[in-house]
């Protein structure tokens, strides 16, 4: 195989990248998971320049720009229930870090107070960003590990896997099994735990772990049950991923705080957002204007380029009827990967709609992963790229998570090219 070499990319269009040396390649992984309706879209390139004709920054402090006003309103509309407040940051390790802020401010200062509920459950192989308090509650070795003198330590939840079930779990059982793990931890630490934190019904960065259907909703009952915020990170899953536009409205499942991030502008600029509902807005309420301030401020939230990407992105869903079309987009994408779903090597293939991960294992029958240093997932990405399809594995587990307009024809063509690559690469190993 040729020498991995860094890609360096001169123009894209659509799904398509091409990089300095001329290679195009299709964007299999959106460009890290956000650039939602392709490259050099024709409405937010003009929705930018339209902006920039008008006012390029204004801060959120003590202000605001017309336009970062209208996305709030607009992100309340889209966010599931009554989650009505929006706070904007640049990425989606600052939106939770404001999440977890916002979560313990909230028990300290609410009419009837719990300051002693200061603690943060999270479940097992977690990711939420890579500032300090995102890193605190991540539970992947190679991104949290060696910094865990600087972090706090959350309570660590289960891994809610469809895949590998515990001992004696039959898949039927999943839900109610990880619940009642959740339910022991909540009984435990229910007067010193927050907030509850989970990516909804998939974990990106853990290897498109896929949670059992209901599970989300459970949480969501628990926390009522014990008095726990449950904060929704839908950095990754949020703006039509998992084929609706957030993933609790699968689950019909109202956070008290949902943090979202990379698609909100089309995956063109950096902005996240903390949404939260109005019991926690209220708690920051006060006669003076110091005595009940959330202290915490990104120097471009809000910003007025980014939020009009934003909208004009936002618009495209509703435009094109997006979100009926990603479902079945989902399939296709499948259903392109059918050629390797028996391959002695393939694990499992999972996730919800265009969020799709394949896990490589050794052993098919125990699901035994292979020896990390044997680097197969790394080698399938390299073999796919120098096929003309752009993916990133996760330690054995290959992503695919093309932009949402992807044809089915450029769909199929990227399912057929990662089938290549497991197979070349994979050929004889098991
Ligand atoms: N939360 C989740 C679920 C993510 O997947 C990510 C990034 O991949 C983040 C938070 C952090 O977002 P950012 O990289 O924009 O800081």
């Amino acid at each position: 195989m040729a020498e991995y070499e860094k890609l360096v990319i001169s123009e894209a269009e659509g799904c398509w990248l091409t990089t300095t040396t001329g290679q195009r390649l299709f964007d299999g992984v959106a460009s890290l998971w956000c650039n939602v309706h392709g490259h050099r879209h024709p409405s937010i390139d003009e929705a930018i320049r339209n902006q920039l004709g008008r006012v390029a920054h204004i801060t959120t402090l003590g202000m605001s720009a017309d336009i970062t006003e209208a996305l709030a309103e607009r992100i309340v509309e889209i966010t599931p229930g009554d989650l009505s407040h929006v706070f904007f940051s640049s990425d989606g390790s600052s939106s939770v870090e404001a999440a977890l802020k916002m979560a313990l401010q909230y028990w300290h200062q609410r009419q009837n107070p719990r300051p002693k509920k200061t603690r943060y459950l999270a479940m097992s192989l977690a990711y939420h960003g890579d500032t300090t308090g995102a890193v605190s509650l991540g539970g992947i070795k190679y991104f949290h590990q060696l910094f865990a003198p600087i972090v706090f330590t959350p309570i660590r939840g289960p891994l809610p896997c469809s895949y590998r079930l515990p001992d004696g779990v039959s898949v039927d059982e999943a839900c109610d099994h990880y619940a009642a793990e959740v339910e022991t931890l909540l009984k435990q630490h229910h007067e010193t735990l927050a907030a509850i934190v989970m990516e909804p019904l998939v974990q990106g960065a853990a290897g498109m772990i896929t949670h059992p259907s209901g599970f989300l909703s459970r949480v969501r009952q628990l926390c009522d049950h014990y008095e726990v915020l449950l904060i929704c990170d839908e950095v990754a899953t949020g703006f039509g991923r998992t084929g609706r536009m957030f993933a609790c409205d699968h689950e019909s499942v109202t956070p008290d705080i949902m943090t979202i991030g990379k698609g909100l502008t089309g995956g063109y600029l950096p902005m996240a957002a903390t949404v939260a509902r109005p019991h926690l807005f209220e708690a920051f309420l006060a006669a003076t204007a110091e005595s009940k301030q959330f202290f915490h401020g990104h120097t471009f939230g809000g910003n007025p380029l980014a939020a009009a990407a934003a909208m004009a992105s936002i618009d495209l869903f509703s435009e094109n009827n997006l979100l009926e079309s990603v479902e079945q987009k989902g399939r296709v994408l499948r259903s392109s990967l059918a050629g390797i779903a028996n391959h002695a090597n393939v694990g499992d293939i999972r996730g919800r709609a265009m969020m799709v991960g394949i896990e490589l294992v050794k052993d098919r029958e125990t699901k035994m992963p292979f020896d990390s240093a044997e680097l197969v997932g790394k080698r399938v990405c390299q073999r796919a790229t120098e096929l003309g399809v752009w993916v990133r594995p996760l330690g054995d587990v290959v992503i695919l998570m093309p932009p949402l307009i992807a044809t089915d024809e450029e769909l199929q063509r990227a399912g057929a090219v990662v089938c290549q690559a497991i197979g070349e690469v994979l050929e004889g190993e098991s």
